[in-house]
């Protein structure tokens, strides 16, 4: 028996559905390394069968008070509340992030969107525009059927993000989780139905990254929402172009986190370690450049040193450990392959950089100083628990010097001086910024990246863009003034 083996692959209107015609997927915990279960791709016609459910469920539910809509969502949000440990425990073993993170951070960020989306769904209204004897007025209408594709770092607050919105707004979703962490998505769509989401609504299959393009690219879908890699976001942002469909692109990032000599240490230090070691380092907008400002170079290093070979490295599913595995063995060999690369650039190795003996996809928490810009651990996404310190002296360098990439999903800085911390970040080209915090993204707060970062945000209101069109209508209210 295997240890998280679902009822089936996949969940296409209302109910769970398999067919072993497609190519298995097995699910490694990373933890250990055993497999927890076994599932099947979408084959074309699961595919199908998603879509065309989904689209016709979608006309019945933007038919809906709103406020309707809501209630059922912020019922899910209370469910899931409910079965935190479990969905937890899920999480855990089919990421290997460790228990301690799961039980706070994934599960219950769901939740707080279905919540949060739940309650804005009835706020959401067009306006009016008067033009004198005439006037005209706009209707916020859903999209129609939206594809969500999810990275593997946080699949089940990935899946809520992009439901929630799409859903409480009048949409359809059909969610391809990634086929490395495929599990808790399942448990997602089993909890909107417990909810009294209708059938069709929310639909889940499971698949690489063809199933992902087939619904980019196809004809019925009217919006894809990509958490994934830059490379991934070029294929499928193409895909959808192809049928003008809207987007949302949450992809990867090298953010700087600036420190200057004023900050608390401490804090500025547990914000470099949350932005770089939390989940082994697998978030998007983690802060992996760390730029600190010379004169506390030293005293940060050792300090930091201190800190990191404290951390708690173990058994994901022991609420102690702090540390876990990466996802896979190959995110543990592409992690492995840019340490190296640290070390032969020049870059000094303060900490850290050995895999674990035994079983399991253990990275040490790695901290490389006397980084150059150049460097390859400086410009690349490594999505591993490898902090890069570079040094800086002036303001306008570290600006220039954090900009200096083609990613722009985030930023941090800390600093005691308000008027500086302001000025810095308007001029600092990112998404999403932090001063004197890191990483924080409750879901009132937009998120989303500039540059090849991405397009789009999620989350706050910004979401409501993302997840609705506007209708004008022009109402004549005189004859009509034709000079025929
Ligand atoms: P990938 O880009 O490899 O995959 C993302 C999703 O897209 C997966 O479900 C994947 O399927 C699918 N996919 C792959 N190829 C295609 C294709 N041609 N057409 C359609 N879908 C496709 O990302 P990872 O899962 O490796 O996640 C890590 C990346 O995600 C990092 O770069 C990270 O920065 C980014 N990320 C961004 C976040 C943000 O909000 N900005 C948050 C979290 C992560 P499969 O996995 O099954 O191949």
């Amino acid at each position: 028996m295997l240890q998280a083996q679902p009822q089936a692959s996949h969940y296409i209107d209302g109910a769970y559905v398999d067919d072993p015609a497609g190519a298995v997927i097995e699910v490694v915990h990373p933890g250990d390394g055993s497999v927890i279960a076994k599932l099947h791709e979408a084959t074309p016609a699961l595919i199908d069968r998603a879509l065309d459910a989904a689209t016709r469920a979608q006309a019945e539910w933007a038919a809906l008070k709103p406020v309707e809509r809501g209630r059922i969502l912020r019922r899910a949000a209370d469910l899931i509340r409910e079965r935190n440990r479990d969905l937890s425990v899920l999480e855990s073993l089919d990421t290997g992030k460790p228990l301690q993170e799961t039980l706070v951070a994934d599960a219950a960020s769901g939740a707080d969107a279905l919540e949060y989306f739940g309650g804005l769904a009835p706020t959401v209204t067009g306006e009016s525009i008067p033009l004198g004897t005439d006037f005209a007025y706009t209707i916020r209408e859903p999209l129609g059927v939206c594809a969500g594709l999810g990275a593997w770092n946080y699949p089940i607050q990935i899946a809520c993000w992009k439901a929630a919105p799409a859903l409480a707004f009048g949409n359809a979703m059909v969610f391809k989780p990634s086929e490395t962490t495929p599990l808790s998505a399942l448990k997602l769509a089993e909890i909107l139905t417990e909810a009294g989401l209708p059938a069709g609504l929310f639909n889940v299959l499971q698949g690489r990254g063809a199933v992902g393009a087939a619904l980019a690219g196809d004809a019925r879908v009217a919006k894809v929402s990509l958490t994934g890699s830059v490379p991934t976001g070029r294929k499928v942002y193409a895909k959808a172009a192809e049928g003008i469909r809207h987007v949302t692109m949450e992809l990867g990032g090298k953010s700087p986190l600036i420190v200057f000599d004023d900050a608390s240490i401490e804090d500025a230090i547990g914000g470099a370690m949350l932005g770089n070691f939390y989940s082994s380092g697998q978030i998007c907008s983690n802060g992996t450049r760390v730029f600190v400002q010379r004169g506390i170079r030293d005293r940060f290093l050792d300090r930091l040193k201190e800190r990191t070979e404290a951390i708690t490295m173990g058994d994901p599913m022991d609420e102690a450990t702090q540390m876990g595995p990466l996802v896979s063995a190959a995110q543990m060999e592409k992690v492995m392959g840019y340490i190296e690369q640290g070390r032969a650039e020049g870059a000094r190795l303060v900490t850290g950089g050995a895999r674990l003996n035994g079983p399991g996809c253990f990275v040490q928490p790695t901290v490389f100083a006397d980084v150059a810009d150049d460097m390859v651990i400086a410009r690349e996404e490594i999505f591993g628990p490898v902090m890069a310190v570079l040094d800086f002296d002036t303001e306008e360098e570290v600006i220039a010097r954090a900009n200096a990439t083609e990613f722009g999903l985030a930023a941090g800085v800390f600093t005691a001086d308000m008027t500086r911390a302001h000025r810095v970040v308007a001029g600092l080209q990112a998404g999403t910024c932090w001063i004197n915090s890191y990483n924080l993204t409750p879901v009132e707060m937009p998120f989303g990246g500039v540059k090849q970062s991405g397009v789009g945000r999620e989350n706050g209101r910004a979401a409501v863009e993302y997840y609705t069109q506007v209708k004008t209508v022009h109402v004549g209210m005189g004859p009509v003034d034709a000079p025929y």
